[in-house]
Parts: structure tokens; C-alpha cells; sequence
């Protein structure tokens, strides 16, 4: 067993240490294992990344000091994926590290909460008291119970139990209690489908996936409703069934409860969830639950990627288009190619999923790298929706003025208040107004820290930078010249449900965004409002378009389908492409047929026009040859470099030495950019400025992007980010 261990912490700056590893250690510790070691006088913890026999400071060395339980709590295989990401994305392996392990476990900050619980040893014949009695019939029947429990039942005081105790009748012990996180604890258990022909054909293809060594990776590529999750639960049965685990990957688990109750009511405890609006305790208590083997099941956000789950058969990312599996903080890490990473590594199957999949995966799927499955039907031959578009430029010059409600739209709406049925409008915006200004001297509020106007918010009477946060109360008047006349434009949200209240007084309606669900149960207070019917319209921004599976919702209107369309990115195009088809997939789930209604500037764009036929294939190959011309993703790797500062001019001198650098030592394939300000010129206070880097080699950029970092000085204040493959520009 070798002597020294290489060990990485969060202050490592880059870098592992060494330690000598006391002779009583040398057993036990493992590649992963938690430990204490001394640090400038300090005691701190840091994790085993690797070991060898020999150090270069050799007679300086410090002794590890203490082991951190009894089993490592990171794998093998994942602080490998963790180099991976450290390397590929630019970033300390600290940060990478880190990013394995909830905050919870890596600081033990919450211990498993305790009870006592009372078991019946043996029944007595000694006379009892009739209560004493009762327990001990109780516990009989019962089994062991909690004591709080018992004391509750029998609205007694602890002392008749601890009686019983002391006379041998029953024993007392602790006992670890789960914070549940689960909201709704009583699931109807469900049987697997009758698969139809489409999903037989998939899973098929998935099983025979599960059994490839190398591992492969599988495109599920199937319209809204066509079944998608239950051939994910049926593909996790295999796995579950071959005595291995399986990650479930959701792009904001919060806003699918659907989706968590689907697992836990075929599979039941074996399932975990691990996602942000866990409490500390509860996320403590579901990651030991994987770590001992006791959940076989994770469905999680990004991070549920690192759990250690044993033994672990097959990664699913349900939307793998979302973007919001980019993490947008160091580890910059894309889930979607971390998970493929995982797979190979751990040698797992991945499964990618989704009605309108990225760009990225049709590529790996034409250039032979992914296997790809269809499914173009619904299930029970369920129609897809009609969809249409609106003109809105016509709508406007034949009513004469502007109108956030076509009228064709509106009718819509009545038609199915009128029939009892339900309707989702989607706008892209929150708020009441984008913009307000003065009438008279054209004021406009912009935010203190940020280089954007701010929005304004009806139900809190503020503006408020969509950016920062920052907010400040609404005037009555202008601050500039005293005129109490705003002109309001670009309307959100609140807008919309103010003038929906006008048209329909009588209808119920309910918004979702991200003003109105701030408690962490309003959006299960919602989804069970709209499936008693008890909501007739519910208006929403994005958080309204995934996973909802309501077969009374007829109608779906998308108010300002333009809206993402024209952000100064090359993606823009296929995000709103996906976008629509997500929310249009919400109408007529149910055995009414649906529709769908998009109001739209631009009814000829090919995005908008792909989104109306749900032809994607002329789109796709539209944009994938826009492209390959322009060598963007996924012909090239972009790597995007951000610095920032609180005074411009520095930040430009930055900028400019180190594209000066860059250039010196970049290889030809490589093609740089100039230095432009970022869209968002300046952001919490610090001025942003920007290079741009395109290769077909990631590293081709990266490494000579690390050489600089390494050795150029940056003056104080001054913050660098390196963006690899970078999903936003701006
Ligand atoms: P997707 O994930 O592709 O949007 P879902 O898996 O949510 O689709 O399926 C849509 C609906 O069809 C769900 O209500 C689901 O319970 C139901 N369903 C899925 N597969 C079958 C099947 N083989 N037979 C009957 N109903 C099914
Ligand atoms: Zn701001």
C-alpha cells in the first residue's frame, strides 16, 4: 500500500496535496474517502483523489488526521468524471469536486434526525396497569412503534412506557427518521402499459443498448405525448431487474410532480429525488438513502448525475434539449455530456430523450455516434393538435389598432368556457411591462447596476431589473419631469391576466410564473386547482410549457410566439422551435381533439413555420447547413471568454492583453474573434467584454486558454470566465 495520498480541498487553488498516510490508515482508505488533514494550522477536510509512493517534499510532509465515516463517498469512476469536467471545461478540480457531493454531505452539517421506538420483548402475565395494558396489546399488533407516536395514541406521558421498560416488557431504542420529501405520501401503485407498437420497438432497442459493452447512447426522439415516460419507467424495470440502479435526469424537477409521482407509483421506495427545493435535512437524508444502496432510483436535477448510485445500469435525461441542463456556474459542465461521459466511464447505458432534440444529438445521431428511435404517434392514435398561426400584422391593420388578443383567439377562448373545458396561454414574459416611459420627456428607468431598463411589476406596484433583482417602488409620477402619464409597453404576464379578467369576468383564472409561485407548494397548489377544474385559464411563462398532462385543456394560445425569436443568438431558431412544440404539446392530451394558436409577427420564419406543421426535418436540415457554413455548433465547439470588472477601461485593457496572448500561441484551426462588449453590457456593476472562440477541438482552444491563465497577473476586481461550449452569447 503506498504511503502518500493526493488529496484535493476547497482551497486547493488548482491543485492536490500531499499527505502521508498513518500505518493504522492504510487499509481503509480509499480513492474518494473524506478526510481531516492539517492546514496552516488549521484542521480542514479535503477528499483522496490518488496515491503514490513517492513526493516531492517528501521530509515535509503531514499526516492525514482523521478518516470521514466508513466508506468513501465519492466512486472511483466519479472523481475520474470529475478530472473529465476539470479538464474539458476549464475549471479547478476543486470546483469539480465539489460539484459531486450536496453542500449537506460534504460539511456533515445535519445529522439523521432520532426518535425512540419502543419494541415488545415478551407479553406479560405480571399485573399491569390497564393503560400499560394497552400498550403492550398495541405494540402486539403493531409492531415496534415510535414513542411520540404511542404517547400520541394513548395520550399518555412517557412514564407508563418507561415502566414497561424497566420490567423488561418492551425496549427502547433509537431510531433514524427519514425526512420525507415527498409531498403527496399516498400513490396508487401502476402496472407497466401494454406497450403500443412504436414504444415496444424502443424499448426493445434500449434493452439491446443495455447490454452493449462499450456502452452506447440511445436518441429518443418522440412527439409530445407519444408515450416517452413510460418507456422510461419500463427501460428502468430492466435495469432494476438486472439488480442495477438507474439516474433519471428532469431538467426542473420542481415544476414536474407529475413526473416524480409516475416513478413513485410504479416503483415506490426505491425512489429518490434529489433537487434545490429539498430542505437540507430532506436532502441529507435521500442521499444516504442512494449511498447505502436502500434507493436503487434517483430522478433529480443536473447534479442527481454524480449520486452514487450502485451498481448503475442506465442514465435517462428526459428534454435533453432543455438548457437548463447547462450548470452556469464553475463547473460549467452541459449534464447532457457529462451523463454521456458517466456512461462511458462507468460503462452504463445513456438514454436522451425528447420531442425536438438538440441539435447537438441529430448530429451525433447522423455522424453514427448515437443510436436513434422514433415515435411519431401519440398514444391510442390520439391526434397531435391543430395547430395555426396568427398574423398579427394583418389582425392589427384590420382591427385598426394594437391588440395583445387576436380576435380569432379570443373567440377561441369563449368557445371553450363555454364547453366547460380548459385553456393555458403562454407568454414568455413576466411582469406587466417590459418598458414604461415618460410621455413627455421620454424617461425610462433604468437599473442602477445593470445596463437594461427595468421591468414593471402591477402586483408590487416596482420596477424591477430582470437581470439583478434590484427593485424600488413604482412612481406616480415621473422622477425627471413630474408628469404622472406612462406609456406601457411590451407586455407580460400580469397584462395579460388583467385584460383576460376584463374579456372574461366570469372565468377562473390563475397565473403561473415566477412572481406568483415564490412558496415552495404553490405550484403543486396550482396543478391540483387545474386538474379539479377548478381553474378555467392558467396564463404562464415557461414554467407552464414541460411535463403538464391534462387531457381537459383544448386550447393552448401562444400570445407572442416572436419573443425569443430575435435574441442575438444562433440558437435562437431551434429554442423557439422547442419551445412552441412544448407548450402546444399540452392541448389535447385528452380525447378531445386540441388546438393550438400562435400569434406571430413573423409567420413565415422557419422556426415558426416548423413549429405550425411539427415538420422538423426541413427545419433541421435548414438550420444544420446555416451551421456548417458558419461553423457554429455542432460543427465546432464554441469556448467563450468573459471578463468583467467595476471600472471599464481596465477591463478592456484585460481583454485586449489577453487576446493579444491568445493570439500568439492559438493553432490556425482555431478561429478568434475580436474583443466586443458583451450584449448585456454591464451586469450587477461590472462592465463585460468578451472573445469568442470556435474549433472543432475543445482542447485546440482550451489548453492555450489555460497557459494564459496560469501565468498572466489580472489586477484586482477583475473576474475571468471561461464559457465552454457556451449555450448563451449574451
Ligand atoms: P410523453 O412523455 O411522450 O409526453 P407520456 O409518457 O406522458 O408521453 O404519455 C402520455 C399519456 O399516455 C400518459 O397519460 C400515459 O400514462 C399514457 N400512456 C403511455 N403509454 C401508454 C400505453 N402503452 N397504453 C396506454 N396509455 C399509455
Ligand atoms: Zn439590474
Amino acid at each position: 500500500m503506498p504511503k502518500i495520498a493526493k488529496i484535493v480541498t476547497e482551497v486547493s487553488l488548482n491543485q492536490e496535496f500531499d499527505y502521508k498516510i498513518p500505518q493504522s490508515m492504510r487499509n481503509e482508505l480509499k480513492i474518494g474517502s473524506q478526510v481531516s488533514i492539517p492546514f496552516n494550522n488549521r484542521d480542514i477536510k479535503g477528499f483522496v483523489v490518488g496515491f503514490s509512493n513517492f513526493s516531492k517534499f517528501e521530509n515535509k510532509l503531514k499526516s492525514i488526521t482523521d478518516i470521514v465515516g466508513d466508506k468513501p463517498l465519492i466512486p472511483h469512476s466519479v472523481i475520474n468524471l470529475a478530472y473529465w469536467m476539470s479538464d474539458y471545461y476549464c475549471s479547478p478540480i476543486e470546483n469539480a469536486i465539489k460539484a459531486l457531493l450536496p453542500s449537506v454531505i460534504r460539511k456533515k452539517s445535519i445529522q439523521y434526525k432520532k426518535q425512540f421506538s419502543a419494541t415488545l420483548l415478551a407479553d406479560t402475565k405480571e399485573n399491569i396497569t390497564s393503560l400499560q395494558r394497552k400498550i403492550v396489546n398495541y405494540l402486539e399488533k403493531n409492531g415496534s412503534t415510535l414513542i411520540i407516536d404511542i404517547q400520541k395514541k394513548f395520550n399518555c406521558s412517557i412514564s407508563p412506557i418507561k415502566t414497561l421498560a424497566k420490567n423488561e416488557v418492551i425496549s427502547i431504542e433509537e431510531v433514524k427518521i427519514r425526512r420525507n420529501p415527498f409531498y403527496n405520501t399516498d400513490l396508487i401503485p401502476t402496472q407497466p402499459f401494454q406497450l403500443n407498437n412504436e414504444q415496444e420497438n424502443a424499448l426493445k432497442k434500449i434493452k439491446e443498448n443495455l447490454e452493449k459493452t462499450p456502452s452506447s447512447v440511445t436518441l429518443l426522439h418522440g412527439v409530445t405525448g407519444s408515450g416517452k415516460t413510460e418507456v422510461y419507467l419500463q427501460s428502468i424495470e430492466q435495469v432494476i431487474k438486472k439488480n442495477q440502479g438507474a439516474i433519471m435526469l428532469v431538467p426542473e424537477i420542481a415544476l414536474t410532480p407529475q413526473t416524480v409521482n409516475r416513478f413513485r407509483a410504479r416503483f415506490g421506495e426505491i425512489v429518490s429525488v434529489l433537487h434545490s427545493s429539498l430542505s437540507e435535512g430532506e436532502r441529507h437524508d435521500e442521499w444516504h438513502r442512494i449511498f447505502d444502496g436502500s434507493a436503487k432510483i434517483v430522478v433529480g436535477a443536473r447534479s442527481a448525475l454524480f449520486s452514487p448510485i450502485k451498481n448503475l445500469g442506465l442514465i435517462i435525461l428526459d428534454e435533453e434539449h432543455e438548457p437548463t441542463y447547462k450548470q452556469e456556474e464553475s463547473p460549467r459542465y452541459h449534464a447532457r455530456d457529462v451523463a454521456v461521459m458517466r456512461g462511458k466511464i462507468d460503462n452504463c447505458a445513456v438514454l436522451l430523450g425528447s420531442a425536438t432534440p438538440s441539435l447537438e444529438s441529430i448530429q451525433n445521431v447522423n455522424c453514427g455516434k448515437y443510436d436513434i428511435v422514433k415515435m411519431n404517434n401519440r398514444i391510442d392514435s390520439k391526434k397531435m393538435p391543430l395547430i395555426r398561426t396568427i398574423d398579427m400584422t394583418r389582425e392589427i391593420e384590420e382591427i385598426g389598432h394594437p391588440s395583445l388578443f387576436s380576435r380569432e383567439l379570443i373567440n377561441a377562448i369563449y368557445d371553450r368556457l363555454n364547453k366547460n373545458e380548459q385553456v393555458i396561454l403562454f407568454l414568455n414574459r413576466r411582469g406587466f411591462s417590459s418598458s414604461v416611459m415618460c410621455e413627455k420627456c421620454g424617461y425610462v428607468n433604468e437599473c442602477n447596476s445593470c445596463s437594461v431598463t427595468k421591468h414593471y411589476h402591477k402586483t408590487f406596484n416596482k420596477f424591477i431589473c430582470h437581470i439583478c433583482g434590484e427593485e424600488e417602488e413604482f412612481p406616480n409620477k415621473c422622477p425627471q419631469c413630474g408628469d404622472p402619464a406612462f406609456k406601457f409597453s411590451g407586455s407580460g404576464t400580469e397584462k395579460i391576466e388583467e385584460t383576460l379578467l376584463k374579456l372574461c369576468p366570469n372565468a377562473k383564472i390563475e397565473r403561473m410564473d415566477s412572481d406568483s409561485m415564490r412558496k415552495k407548494d404553490s405550484y403543486e397548489k396550482v396543478f391540483s386547482k387545474f386538474k379539479t377544474g377548478k381553474i378555467d385559464i392558467l396564463i404562464g411563462t415557461q414554467m407552464i410549457a414541460k411535463g403538464l398532462d391534462f387531457p381537459n385543456v383544448t386550447l393552448v394560445g401562444v400570445l407572442n410566439a416572436d419573443l425569443s425569436l430575435y435574441f442575438p443568438d444562433f440558437r435562437a431558431g431551434e429554442r423557439t422551435l422547442q419551445l412552441l412544440t412544448q407548450v402546444s404539446g399540452r392541448a389535447g392530451r385528452g380525447n378531445i381533439l386540441g388546438e393550438v394558436l400562435i400569434q406571430t409577427y413573423t409567420p413565415h420564419h422557419p422556426a415558426i413555420e416548423a413549429s405550425r406543421t411539427l415538420n422538423l426535418k426541413g427545419f433541421i436540415s435548414q438550420d444544420l447547413k446555416f451551421r456548417e457554413e458558419m461553423n457554429y455548433p455542432p460543427f465546432s465547439h464554441i469556448v467563450l471568454i468573459n471578463i468583467s470588472g467595476p471600472k471599464e477601461d481596465i477591463v478592456v485593457n484585460c481583454i485586449n492583453s489577453f487576446y493579444n496572448e491568445l493570439s500568439k500561441i492559438i493553432p490556425k484551426e482555431v478561429k478568434i474573434l475580436k474583443p466586443l462588449p458583451a450584449s448585456i453590457l454591464k451586469i450587477k456593476g461590472l462592465f463585460r467584454y468578451q472573445i469568442l472562440l470556435s474549433c472543432k477541438y475543445t482542447a485546440k482552444i482550451t489548453k492555450p486558454v489555460k497557459y494564459i491563465l496560469k501565468n498572466a497577473k489580472f489586477p484586482k476586481g477583475i473576474k475571468i470566465i471561461i464559457d465552454v461550449d457556451a449555450l448563451t452569447l449574451s
